[in-house]
């Protein structure tokens, strides 16, 4: 490392507690400083630019130092940084929630903010709970989860999602939930579909429903893709028979579009591909264009009807956070939406998205690769011990820390999960950059599983 970085290292080492990190870790690949950025691409301070394959933890829509984002922050910052949600409103968060409600499925009318993703899937969690309070049915207290999905890392969110290595030694402080067998087509059976393998999955979710509709509040998944659970992905036809049983059995659907949202999956939102409407969807990450921290859960008039009484019936959801809908961040968010309509996004990302699926599977020859899967701008490559059998590789001998290490050294952020080297980029990334991305990966997984 170049004096320039090692300084910011050593000065980051000595107070710096970084998320997600053994800091140990550090004593060998110090923490990168970056000095600025710009499009799709980081430069650290000896110049070393790297380009951002995974949107800086799937926040950035459309690139760094974006010119129209940047330039709504900077003329809302003229007018007003931040006022009391409660009993105030303001201008962005208005036309926010506006812009939320007539992109949403249909029915979705209502908004409610708060600052980060885990907080979203505390708010969707608490609202089913409490709604189901106020409409005299206590009896319903438990949520219906699939294994290997994630929803945050906060006491709520970490006890409705279900990857161990995040969640397990927290296991004595968390609610108890009732765990269903993940739709994940990567466990199909050879010659199975997508769709007949998800359908095949939903008779667990069918059984448990049955069993614990009674006592259940709602259902969470997130939409097409468990993101942190290795980008693994299952067909729409899952989402619409949940949504069909949710309502035969009156348990809510909560559909946590955290990571899936805003296009990444090829459609504004995953839920759109299945054509539901869940009773909350959770929105976070890409919401700001990836600038801000910000979160939305959006819910459908039936649920705010039933907190809409008296002050003294004590029904009213009283929850809050200091920054709830900062209006710099919903300025920005206004921003990225606008951006999605002048620049007609989704419809460009379709020919992006082709490239880059084309790209990645001509990994599937690779000995030690066993599925290139792809569902809209979001690729994933399993690097596995043995091809045949699909035996995955020890997590403990860290292979997607070799994809990492190795693409640095190319100029690359990749960031696999586990032995997962996944790539979802900002929008604003070229075909050249794409192949650049494809090409960096396929070297570091020949490195990684070379012995
Ligand atoms: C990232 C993520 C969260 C948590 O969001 P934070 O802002 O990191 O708290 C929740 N659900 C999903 C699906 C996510 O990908």
């Amino acid at each position: 490392m170049t004096s320039a970085n090692a300084a910011y290292a050593a000065r980051d080492l000595a107070h710096v507690w970084h998320p997600c990190t053994q800091m140990k870790d550090h004593e060998e690949l110090p923490p990168i400083p970056i000095r600025k950025a710009e499009g799709a691409w980081l430069e650290d301070y000896a110049g070393n630019r790297y380009l951002d394959a995974i949107s800086s933890w799937w926040v950035n829509l459309f690139g760094h130092a974006n010119a129209r984002i940047n330039a709504a922050i900077r003329a809302q910052l003229e007018s007003l940084e931040q006022v009391i949600l409660a009993g105030f409103t303001h201008e962005p968060v208005i036309a926010l929630s506006e812009a939320l409600i007539a992109l949403a499925p249909t029915g979705l009318t209502r908004c409610f903010y708060a600052d980060n993703g885990s907080s979203a899937v505390e708010v969707a969690v608490k609202m089913s709970f409490h709604y189901w309070r106020n409409v005299g049915e206590s009896a319903k207290r438990r949520f219906i989860t699939l294994s290997n999905s994630y929803h945050g890392e906060t006491l709520g969110a970490l006890a409705v999602g279900n990857v161990d290595l995040y969640k397990e030694i927290y296991q004595p402080l968390l609610m108890d939930v009732i765990t269903v067998p993940s739709p994940d087509c990567y466990e199909r059976e050879s010659g199975e579909s997508w769709a007949d393998c998800s359908r095949r999955r939903f008779a667990d979710m069918e059984a448990a429903l049955a069993q614990h509709a009674h006592e259940a509040c709602a259902v969470i998944v997130e939409p097409l893709v468990q993101a942190a659970g290795g980008m693994r992905m299952y067909d729409p036809v899952y989402l619409g028979l949940l949504r069909a049983a949710c309502d035969r059995h009156r348990v809510h659907l909560i559909a946590d579009e955290i990571a899936v949202g805003f296009g990444r999956t090829g459609t504004m939102f995953a839920c759109e591909q299945a054509g539901i409407r869940p009773d909350f969807m959770c929105l976070s990450k890409g919401l700001t264009g990836g600038y801000l921290p910000l979160s939305a859960v959006l819910t459908t008039q039936e649920v705010y009807a039933a907190f809409y009484d008296e002050y003294v019936k004590l029904n009213a959801f009283l929850h809050s956070h200091s920054f709830t809908g900062n209006p710099l961040a919903c300025a920005a968010a206004n921003a990225s939406l606008g951006l999605f309509r002048e620049q007609r996004t989704l419809e460009n990302n379709r020919a992006l998205a082709a490239h880059m699926g084309a790209r990645a599977r001509t990994l599937e020859d690779h000995a030690h690769v066993a599925e290139v899967r792809q569902r809209g701008m979001i690729v994933a490559i399993e690097m596995v011990r043995e091809k045949r059998t699909r035996a995955p590789y020890p997590w403990s001998e860290r292979r997607g820390l070799a994809v990492y290490r190795h693409a640095l050294t190319r100029g690359v952020l990749l960031r696999p999960i586990g032995n997962v080297v996944y790539f979802m980029p900002p929008y604003v990334i070229t075909p050249e950059e794409i192949d650049l991305m494809v090409e960096v990966a396929r070297e570091g997984i020949g490195r990684a599983t070379c012995a």
